[in-house]
């Protein structure tokens, strides 16, 4: 029987239709500044997203762009001005940023209050503690995924493969808090295809367009697929062979359409709960 579809453009719609009544509920427009660093033209097209997300939920949205020229020092004061500034709520540095900038001297410099993204050492401790504030914005959308698609956690055995600090690592902290037996594999792992025939739950965070393939997932299984790639045709295709995994799972993600849709809707909710925090 082929799997189920979860549809993440149609969470991430209700997503933000919540969130977005939540902050019309508020005494204030919670407020998310966006920096953006130099011209990268994938990381406008994300930006200009993002504020067009936030304005429609109502927030009050700010972007700032530096030149690429911009120095670090630079960008460490506008950051200390951001953090200052009470009418900020959320900070977002896009990422990457122009060589000669450390980022993680820049994710250092955001009050982890601020902290939309998650990626402040304080906030990847609080969810290595098992008590998670901000999180970073595609786990949190899986696990919205999971929860909106009716899949607990709790007890199954999940293999999450990748392991940086944007989506694989926090992936595993946040489905290890929702109790479930977690492995994380990576370029490193003997045998791979026989560590994810053994997950309930599997999650895809690679960048390696179709890897996992349809032999790769036991019969049943949810698969999520994070991975955005690039085909030389132009399309985009996920970390998953898509018909060959659709085939044996019991419920997958697409992509386009599955995970992505989430990233921009968690960012909002992060948002939300940071000006809740601090107001
Ligand atoms: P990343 O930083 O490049 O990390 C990739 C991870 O996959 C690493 O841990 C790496 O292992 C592992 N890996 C690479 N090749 C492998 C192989 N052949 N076998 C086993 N493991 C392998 O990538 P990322 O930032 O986590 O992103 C992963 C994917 O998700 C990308 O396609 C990205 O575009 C996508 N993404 C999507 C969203 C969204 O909104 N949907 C957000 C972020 C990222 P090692 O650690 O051993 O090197």
């Amino acid at each position: 029987m082929a799997a189920r579809v979860i549809d993440g453009k149609a969470v991430a719609a209700a997503l933000r239709a919540e969130v977005a009544a939540r902050a019309a509920a508020l005494p204030y427009a919670p407020g998310l500044a966006v920096v953006l660093v130099g011209e990268d033209p994938a990381s406008q097209v994300y930006v200009r997203n993002k504020e067009r997300a936030a304005k429609a939920a109502g927030f009050a949205s700010e972007t700032i762009r530096l030149p690429a020229s911009a120095s670090q020092a630079e960008l460490l004061a506008l950051i200390a001005r951001l953090n200052r500034d009470p009418a900020v709520d959320g900070i977002l540095v896009q990422l990457p940023l122009p060589a000669g900038i450390d980022p993680q001297a820049v994710i250092r410099a955001i009050d982890p209050a601020k902290d939309v993204d998650g990626f402040h050492p304080d906030n990847v401790a609080a969810l290595a503690l098992g008590t998670p504030f901000l999180v970073p914005c595609t786990p949190r959308g899986v696990m919205r995924l999971l929860d909106a698609a009716g899949i607990a956690p709790r007890g199954a055995r999940a293999l999450v493969l990748g392991r940086s600090n944007i989506v694989g690592r926090p992936m595993a902290a946040l489905l290890l808090a929702a109790d479930a037996t977690v492995t994380i594999a990576h370029s490193r792992t003997r045998d791979l295809a026989a560590e994810c025939r053994r997950a309930e739950i599997l999650i895809a965070a690679v960048g390696r367009a179709e890897m996992v393939k349809g032999d790769w997932v036991s019969p049943g299984a949810t698969v999520i697929d994070v991975g955005i790639n690039r085909t030389a045709a132009g399309g985009l295709v996920g970390d998953v062979a898509y018909a060959e995994a659709a085939a044996v799972a019991g419920a997958i993600t697409p992509v386009p359409g599955g995970v992505g849709p989430m990233t921009i809707a968690c960012l909002l909710e992060n948002t939300l709960i940071a000006a809740a925090a601090r107001r």
